[in-house]
């Protein structure tokens, strides 16, 4: 399909899991896409897989959304290419451990997920909307989570990132109102990507996560990703929870053990 045409999405975070297959999702609507993320030869096995299925050849550049310098030069380099950005997936994001807040020594997962969900988003966020504006054409689309509607124990700082994300979406959309630029956010349940095994260090209990449930995959989000990407200008999709059939809820999982 071609309902892309002619237009450039940004993708962070694209080196695995939602972010790659919400590349390839786009690729497949007809869109450029411009891959960032901090594993540059990831990118690349990513990148070939798009143009070999698509012919779409994707931008790949080195990318740490915490980095205001490394969004800065990703953003221009992306402008350089194609003199556009119209979409932008702030995609990249991680969860880092299941510490209750007293039992946290140190603050180190805390910053990583609050510098890449949150402030990362934002810079992001701020680099890419001056051009949407300039090209009379945007839509960011921000990743947010059902922790961000609903927070549990073990997930303070995490689910406080998300809730941030919906905050700044629904800012953002505000903010935006009367230009042609569209805000959405797409917060998923339970997903099987990397994201486990980031979260907990082990493929093993990373598997655990998942036991005798059936969880979304990386290309169900993606499909959520491209359908609001490809709505017809004047609809804004503001919000997409999806959750797997066997979960109601944070923690609220039907599993057949
Ligand atoms: P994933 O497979 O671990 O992918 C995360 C991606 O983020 C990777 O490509 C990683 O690439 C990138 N990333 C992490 N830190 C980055 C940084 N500082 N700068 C640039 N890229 C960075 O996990 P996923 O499930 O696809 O997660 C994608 C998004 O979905 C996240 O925002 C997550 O919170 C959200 N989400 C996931 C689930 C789930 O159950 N999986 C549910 C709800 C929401 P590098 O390591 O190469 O940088």
């Amino acid at each position: 399909m071609s309902r892309g045409k002619g237009q450039v999405a940004v993708i962070t975070g694209a080196s695995n899991g939602i972010g790659a297959a919400s590349a390839l999702a786009l690729a497949s609507e007809g869109f450029q896409v411009a891959l960032g993320a901090r594993s540059v030869d990831k990118l690349d096995e990513v990148a070939q897989a798009i143009a070999k299925e698509t012919g779409v050849q994707p931008f790949v550049m080195t990318l740490d959304v915490r980095n205001e310098a490394d969004v800065k030069h990703f953003v221009a380099a992306v402008v350089e290419k194609y003199g556009r950005i119209d979409v932008l997936v702030n995609n990249a994001g991680l969860a880092k451990g299941v510490s209750n807040v007293i039992d946290e020594a140190d603050t180190t997962n805390w910053d990583q997920m609050i510098d890449t969900n949150v402030k990362g988003l934002l810079l992001m966020t701020r680099e890419s909307v001056p051009h949407m504006i300039k090209g009379g054409n945007g839509h960011v689309i921000n990743l947010g989570s059902i922790a961000g509607h609903q927070a549990y124990a073990g997930g303070a700082v995490y689910c406080a990132t998300k809730f941030a994300v919906r905050a700044i979406t629904d800012s953002l959309r505000q903010e935006l109102l009367g230009l042609p630029i569209r805000v959405t956010t797409v917060d998923p349940g339970m997903v099987n990507t990397g994201f486990s095994l980031v979260r907990l260090g082990d493929q093993e209990q990373a598997d655990q996560v998942y036991a005798g449930m059936t969880p979304l995959t990386a290309e169900d989000i993606a499909d959520c990703v491209a359908f609001a990407a490809t709505r017809p200008k004047h609809v804004n999709i503001d919000t997409i929870i999806v959750k797997p059939t066997d979960q109601a809820g944070a923690g609220k999982v039907a599993r057949r053990l």
